[in-house]
């Protein structure tokens, strides 16, 4: 073989071996989702009501696990299905958010990235289109981890993030459902949001309480091993005097370490700061060597239950364990690994 010949060849063997090593990714990629937890009971919801979440769920999933497909990071998918849960009126997030006592829709959101434990996180926007991509800039143009109220939509402005009319996240159902609260609890009725649309009747599409949840989060584990975690809701219905809840909260209802696991949590949200909820159970993985299953299942049914609390949460780990557990009757939540089915569930009976 004459010089030349062997130079291409080794250059030609060089180039096949880097395109195999290209092609060959070294993760499988996954992704979990929920929709809230709640009093979320088969007898008291309907078929169409249920098709409605399912098709949500679905839709949701299938949009995050066509981002990590194709090879995006675990933060572009947790931002791409929030997104879509953030303008979808059945999620307490985002448009179809619950109301404050005041009659305001005041969001929060979080995101973390495993990787390098960036984190992001807003409480109380009003004027932010999507509190996710705004938790997401805290943490990529901002030397900052947490921003609220006005501010928080400032800079969301000034970093080029749409903004919307407060009017934007008003749904009828949610404010019916606020009314109906406040006049049980004996409170003020606040006036109808400026630039909410005339009333219209609505169906109940929810059993009662179960408005009370609704927030909605993604764990996700890219191709390049890396996990992260992000929620977003607008809270707990009736809220008062600024009220932020475990959600916008980082080691609450939010939280992602490549050493460990990606959290994201619902439930009755001041349990879930005080027992530091989603850092819990990734130190019970770290520190004790738990499974994933084990240390969801560990902080859900023993140290939120011995508290009263109520709620769930969905779990990932770099090697690929996914997990979810509550206490609540229902959960609305999905999840699908690389190469298997996309599973798709809402009861306690469901796996
Ligand atoms: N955890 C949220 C909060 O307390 C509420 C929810 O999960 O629905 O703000």
């Amino acid at each position: 073989m004459g010089t030349i010949c062997k130079l291409l060849s080794g250059v030609m063997m060089a180039t096949s071996l880097a395109a195999a090593t290209a092609q060959q990714p070294a993760h499988h990629w996954a992704i979990v989702i929920h929709g809230g937890a709640g009093v979320i009971e088969r007898a008291s919801m309907s078929p169409e009501t249920e098709a409605a979440y399912r098709a949500s769920l679905n839709e949701a999933a299938q949009a995050g696990a066509k981002v990590l497909d194709q090879g995006g990071t675990s933060l572009d998918a947790i931002e791409a299905v929030i997104k879509i849960f953030e303008d979808d009126p059945l999620f307490n997030a985002g448009r179809g958010a619950v109301f404050t006592a005041e009659g305001k829709n005041e969001l929060d959101a979080a995101i973390m990235d495993g990787s390098n434990l960036k984190a992001g996180a807003v409480a109380g926007v009003t004027r932010t289109h999507h509190p996710i991509s705004l938790a997401r800039a805290v943490m990529e143009k901002s030397p900052h981890v947490m921003l609220i109220g006005a501010g928080a939509d400032t800079f969301a402005a000034q970093a080029g993030l749409e903004q919307v009319d407060p009017s934007y996240f008003f749904t009828e159902r949610r404010w019916q459902s606020l009314v109906k609260q406040l006049k049980k609890d004996g409170l003020p009725i606040p006036a109808r949001p400026a630039g909410a649309p005339a009333p219209v009747p609505v169906a109940e599409i929810e059993p009662p309480n179960a408005h009370k949840f609704g927030t909605v989060g993604v764990v996700a584990l890219d191709r390049a091993g890396n996990i992260a975690a992000g929620t977003s809701t607008g809270g707990t219905q009736g809220k008062r005097w600024g009220r932020v809840g475990d959600s916008p909260i980082i080691g609450a209802g939010t939280y992602a370490s490549n050493q460990s696991c990606a959290v994201s949590a619902t439930g009755t949200g001041e349990y879930f700061i005080r027992l530091t909820v989603a850092r819990e159970v990734c130190a019970l993985v770290e520190y004790k060597g738990l499974t994933l299953q084990q240390a969801a299942d560990q902080v859900i049914h023993k140290q939120l239950e011995a508290l009263h609390g109520d709620g769930g949460l969905i779990a990932i780990a770099p090697d690929g364990q996914l997990a979810w557990s509550f206490n609540t009757p229902g959960m609305y939540r999905a999840r699908q690994a690389e190469g298997g089915k996309l599973q798709i569930s809402i009861y306690n009976d469901e796996p």
